[in-house]
């Protein structure tokens, strides 16, 4: 990739630049906990966005798109929005650094990726920080920290790209740290590294490459059942709320609010365990709260489909150590934490017996966890 992108760029504007990347991501566990105040774990991963940038001493962005094979040319005024997609991701970020009061002038840019588009790894945002990475490299000295890099992102996401988005893609593309998942606290926005080295495991997504029409609908009713339960237990989000509390309150509230709230409780505590076992290295105990995790998000907060539980019966009978639902359900991936001496036969057992039963076969993703945004200097 980076060979490619150093000779379009010298094709396209005869010179070098400073190349720099940034990642995808996963979420380990803690899923729907973000609305909650609750947690988040995400770290980065080894599929990433790569740029090659160069002031040009204009006020033009040229940018080439290597693998959509596009190239666009746009100012820097809130009037010159490019139309292509891609391309918004990329003016975004630059409107939102100057908005800040930040520093962007014309540059020149090529850039490629092989984080895969919509499958959930958040491709969007590992463009987004790598552009805000770049840029505050190259015009503002870094200047912005590195919080206010990942807000730009999600500012892009919602102000040029119609993505009503939370802080956590952008927060751990920027924040990624090699061998490092992170603990987001998402009612006080601090965070804490836990080391992921899972020797003798890989981590596997199996993508099921379905999307159930997740209008908002299913989503706003899950977040309007959590906030009507908050409301009964007198705390602000669930994140305050305990296990105790909601059992005295059963008998007040409907049982679809108690299950989701139930979901949502046990989810807070589950991420809090799993960072103990990762402390104790223990990736058994942390595959075991993955598989709590599904069965919580099937059953009680009702957001899996039958093609995910699918692919979660058949990671149990092949004996992987976790797997879950990654992201906020109704299709997408499950993630898997898998001893090397299964994987082969995961892998394969998946892709068959899914096939048979929808007739299309699921992807595969092996990650690594990365480090997110950086230069790259050699
Ligand atoms: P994801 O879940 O992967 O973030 P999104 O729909 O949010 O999916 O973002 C995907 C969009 O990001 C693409 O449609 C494209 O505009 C942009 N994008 C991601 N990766 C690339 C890439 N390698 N080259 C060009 N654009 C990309
Ligand atoms: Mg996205």
């Amino acid at each position: 990739m980076k060979e490619n992108i150093r000779k379009e760029f010298k094709n396209h504007f005869g010179c070098e630049g400073t190349l720099y990347a940034s990642a995808g991501r996963i979420n380990l566990i803690g899923e729907h906990t973000d609305y909650n105040g609750g947690f988040v774990f995400p770290g980065a991963i080894d599929k990433v966005i790569m740029a090659e940038i160069r002031p040009n001493d204009s006020d033009k962005v040229r940018v080439y798109s290597i693998d959509i094979d596009d190239y666009v040319e746009f100012g820097l005024n809130e009037e010159d929005a490019p139309k292509q997609q891609w391309a918004r991701y990329i003016f975004g970020i630059c409107r939102e650094i100057i908005k800040r009061g930040g520093v962007v002038k014309g540059f020149d840019a090529v850039f490629a990726g092989n984080v895969p588009l919509g499958a959930g790894l958040s491709s969007s945002a590992a463009l987004e920080s790598c552009f805000a990475f770049a840029l505050n490299d190259l015009f503002n000295n870094n200047a912005i920290d590195k919080f206010e890099l990942a807000r730009i992102g999600q500012s892009t996401e919602h102000n040029y790209c119609g993505v009503n988005c939370g802080i956590m893609d952008q927060f751990a593309s920027v924040f990624g740290k090699k061998g490092n998942l992170m603990r987001l606290d998402c009612r006080s926005m601090e965070f804490e590294y836990f080391p992921f080295n899972p020797q003798g495991y890989k981590l596997v997504l199996v993508d099921s490459v379905v999307k159930h029409e997740l209008v908002d609908s299913p989503y706003n009713k899950r977040r309007q059942s959590c906030e009507r339960v908050a409301k009964h237990l007198g705390v602000e989000t669930l994140r305050d709320a305990t296990k105790e509390a909601l059992e005295a309150a059963k008998s007040e509230i409907s049982e679809e609010d108690y299950s989701r709230a139930k979901f949502v409780i046990e989810e807070k505590e589950r991420v809090l365990d799993v960072c103990d076992a990762l402390n104790r290295g223990d990736y058994e105990t942390v595959g075991q709260l993955m598989y709590a995790t599904h069965t919580g998000l099937s059953k009680d907060y009702e957001v899996s489909c039958v093609e995910l539980d699918f692919l979660n019966d058949i990671a149990k009978e092949c004996g992987v150590t976790g797997s879950r639902i990654m992201g906020g359900g109704f299709g997408g991936c499950t993630i898997n934490l898998v001893a090397d001496d299964k994987y082969d036969n995961f892998i394969s057992e998946a892709v068959k017996r899914f096939n048979e039963k929808y007739g299309h076969e699921p992807k595969i993703y092996d990650v690594v966890i990365s480090d997110g945004a950086h230069k790259i200097t050699e």
